[in-house]
């Protein structure tokens, strides 16, 4: 039997968290379906913090400016003032909720400077800001008599009126709109039906399409897949954020070494020791990620080096103590001694700029259908996200999403449609999965070799070719065998790398993090690219 409440809530990071909490305060009964336990996010893992203007020496205008200069000419610049303006109240917010952001001995916050901004403006709990306000907003969850939350339970696809046959379709008047979602619960290995009359994907980003990325596993575009499937218009999926410091490992993990670390004194130098990022920009070290991920790029390219480092001496030891026990503390069980050694860093896929399309209060092309946090495309990151933005919009957004869905549905006609229960049909267990492994890695490696950093429309063509192939096995497999979760990640991945190149391939000039050797000045006319299921 279908399980039936007001909202149902894809996703337990930030986005999702903070939206179940308002829309339950609101008096709504929300289920979270989230794939593997609550804490496991992207959220947990963000180390620099959050950026708001709290300072008085700083303004809101300031924070517009360098979001806008690092937009690189595509932000929407309503979007930018909007979501940028609720940034203080939402702090307090998060406060509120039991976030101890660091202060400093005089009681004042703590405010660390990252790259493009002109002030220091970012808020932090040490190096561990995630994980401080994913617990926290977990806390918020566990007390709320309205919420349900449902671990291990892998959204798999959207149910809307179009997709229902027949009778229970005309009882739906009007347009398409959600009306609930199936999910996988992979402990019981069964397809699990909830219905609702509002869904709210939080799914953040997609950073394991590639073969190096700083994102858990949980980050395999699953919302953005099931929104396009569900004919969801989808944006700028081209503007991949590559971090430029990763920690160097022989194997593919990539463990961040935050901006943070830059932006109190950290150098980087190239594999002869020389500081190399004045050639590069003015700003140097903290010019925004883009300019220093293609400096670092070239720089690696030129020497043939398999990283660079960065130096931390410019920092007390007391200092990186202080500030970065997390990161001191890999290091340090890397064998290496921030005493005396260099970081071996190199570039990773990081953020997603672009994703489902939605307005300012979070509402997608599909009624009754929200999407916030990282799988959104509001406008506010343009050509490339300035750092530590994306927690921000994630909390602003889900504020402005929870009011409108409030609102609608409030005034939405309620359905009585019968949902239908997933059906298996007659399909087997797979005796084949060593398949999904190798395409799994293939996705890994094509996109990280032909759509990584700078890119020619010979290596996307290249790369559109083998997703395409791809694509056509993965379906296949997905409709005769019986579904779990590592098919379902991985037909979904394929999926989202193949939007990333149709939007890199529609644009003719390079902008912000999109560097292609084809066309590599920007166009007079910029505007976004855009990806629908027809
Ligand atoms: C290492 C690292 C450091 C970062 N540092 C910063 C920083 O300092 N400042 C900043 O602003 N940003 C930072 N970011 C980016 C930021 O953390 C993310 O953009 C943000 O946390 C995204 O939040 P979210 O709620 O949208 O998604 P996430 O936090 O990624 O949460 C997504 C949720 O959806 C669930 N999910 C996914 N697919 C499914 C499915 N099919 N079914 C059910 N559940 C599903 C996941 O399990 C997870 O619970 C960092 C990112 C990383 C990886």
């Amino acid at each position: 039997m279908a399980k039936s409440y007001d909202v149902i809530v894809v996703g337990s990071g930030i986005a999702g968290l903070s939206f179940a909490l308002k829309v339950a305060e609101a008096g709504m009964q929300v289920a979270i379906v989230t794939k593997k336990n609550s804490a496991e996010s992207n959220t947990y893992y963000a180390q620099g913090g959050i950026a708001a203007v709290s300072a008085q020496t700083d303004d809101v205008e300031m924070h517009v400016a360098d979001t806008l200069d690092a937009g690189d000419g595509l932000c929407d610049e309503t979007a930018v003032r909007e979501i940028l303006a609720d940034g203080a109240g939402c702090i307090e917010e998060l406060a509120r909720r039991g976030v101890a952001f660091t202060q400093l001995e005089d009681g004042r916050v703590s405010l660390g400077k990252e790259g493009g901004h002109s002030k220091r403006r970012i808020l932090h709990v040490k190096d561990v800001t995630g994980k401080a306000i994913e617990e926290a907003l977990l806390h918020g969850i566990e007390t709320s008599p309205n919420i349900d939350t449902f671990e291990h339970h892998f959204a798999v696809e959207l149910i809307t009126a179009s997709k229902l046959a027949g009778q229970e379709r005309r009882k739906l008047e009007g347009a398409d709109r959600v009306l609930g979602l199936y999910a996988l619960n992979t402990h019981t290995e069964r397809v699990e039906t909830f219905v609702a009359g509002a869904v709210l994907l939080a799914t953040g980003g997609i950073g394991q399409v590639y073969q190096f990325t700083t994102n858990p596993f949980i980050a395999t575009g699953d919302g953005i897949a099931m929104a396009y499937r569900a004919g969801v218009e989808v944006r700028n999926m081209e503007f991949i954020q590559f971090h430029p410091t990763a920690f160097y490992s022989k194997d593919a993990n990539r463990f961040l070494i935050s901006e943070a670390v830059r932006g109190e004194g950290a150098i980087l130098r190239n594999i002869e020791g020389e500081a190399f990022m004045e050639k590069y920009d003015k700003r140097k070290d903290l010019a925004p990620r883009d300019i220093v991920a293609r400096a670092i790029d070239s720089e690696m390219k030129k020497s043939g080096a398999r990283h660079l480092w960065l130096d931390t001496k410019p920092i007390t030891l007391k200092k990186l103590h202080e500030h970065f026990p997390n990161i001191y503390e890999y290091c340090a069980q890397q064998g290496v001694s921030l005493e005396r050694e260099m970081i071996p860093v190199v570039p990773a896929a990081h953020y997603l700029c672009g994703g489902v399309q939605t307005n300012l209060d979070g509402e997608t092309s599909l009624a009754g259908l929200y999407a916030c946090g990282e799988v959104a495309c509001t406008g506010l990151h343009g050509a490339n996200r300035l750092a530590s933005n994306s927690l921000l919009e994630a909390v602003v957004m889900a504020n402005r999403g929870a009011e409108s869905v409030a609102k609608f549905l409030s005034g939405a006609a309620p359905h009585d449609v019968e949902v239908p229960d997933w059906a298996d049909g007659d399909v087997r267990d797979s005796d084949e999965r060593v398949v999904l492994l190798h395409n799994w890695d293939e996705v890994k490696r094509t996109m990280w070799d032909y759509v990584g950093i700078v890119r020619t429309t010979k290596r996307l063509e290249r790369a559109r070719n083998r997703i395409q192939s791809l694509d056509r096995e993965i379906n296949e497999y997905y409709w005769n065998f019986k579904v779990d979760e590592s098919l379902l990640e991985l037909r979904n991945l394929i999926l989202v790398a193949g939007l990333v190149i149709d939007c890199a391939l529609q644009r003719k000039e390079s902008r912000g993090l999109h560097c292609t050797r084809d066309y590599p000045n920007k166009s007079d006319t910029p505007s976004d690219t855009s990806v629908r299921r027809i």
